[in-house]
């Protein structure tokens, strides 16, 4: 799977919608001190389904909601679409198989009603942590590097680097199903 578009509005600084998107090869977001762009990550990680408000840089998940600016009423919804290009070697859930491309997208309301879609149909958050389980993408997955975490993983206790090192074998697709299973 790999990146090809992110669409956001409302999101943080992002009042206007802005798209995004991700040619082959490396793509650099560069800009002044404070205009933004470690807020593109945090959108990419609350997209694929961040919990923590801490890891958005938030003290509650409603902080990823505009808040205004001088000139600007804060909004009341933040939300966030980001397309997957599909490779043939990429095992996508049956509903989803032979696609070229999926989006994934989340909303958040102030009131705090929340939605998660999957190609724009409703679906679970279990549905989206699953569909990038074992891909390397995900909000706990490598594919997101950002300031600290090198060092993060370089100093980790074993147990959490291991976690790190099944992911990217492709084994804690395995071991969340196993559990799952357990518990019922
Ligand atoms: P640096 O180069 O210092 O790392 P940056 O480009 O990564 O800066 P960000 O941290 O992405 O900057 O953006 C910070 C800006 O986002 C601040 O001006 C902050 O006020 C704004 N911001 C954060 N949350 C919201 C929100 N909910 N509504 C409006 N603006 C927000
Ligand atoms: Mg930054």
């Amino acid at each position: 799977m790999r990146i090809k578009r992110l669409d956001i509005t409302g999101f943080k600084s992002f009042m206007e919608r802005s798209v995004f998107t991700f040619d082959d090869g490396v793509t650099g977001i560069v800009g002044p001190n404070g205009c933004g762009k470690s807020n593109v990550v945090d959108s990419i990680r609350w997209v694929m389904g961040e919990q923590s408000a801490k890891n958005l840089r938030g003290r509650g998940m409603e902080d990823v909601i505009f808040n205004g600016s001088e000139s600007k009423p804060p909004l009341s919804m933040a939300e966030v679409s980001l397309t997957f290009h599909v490779d043939e070697t990429d095992t996508l859930p049956v509903h989803l198989s032979g696609l070229p491309e999926v989006t994934v997208t989340r909303r958040l309301f102030r009131s705090g009603e929340s939605e998660y879609l999957i190609n724009k149909t409703i679906c679970r958050l279990l549905d989206i942590t699953e569909l990038f389980l074992g891909t390397g993408v995900g909000t706990k997955a490598y594919s997101i590097i950002e300031q600290g975490r090198v060092g993060l993983i370089v100093s980790s206790k074993p147990e959490d680097r291991r976690n790190l090192i099944e992911e990217a074998a492709g084994v804690t697709k395995y071991k969340s199903r196993r559990k799952a299973a357990e518990r019922k």
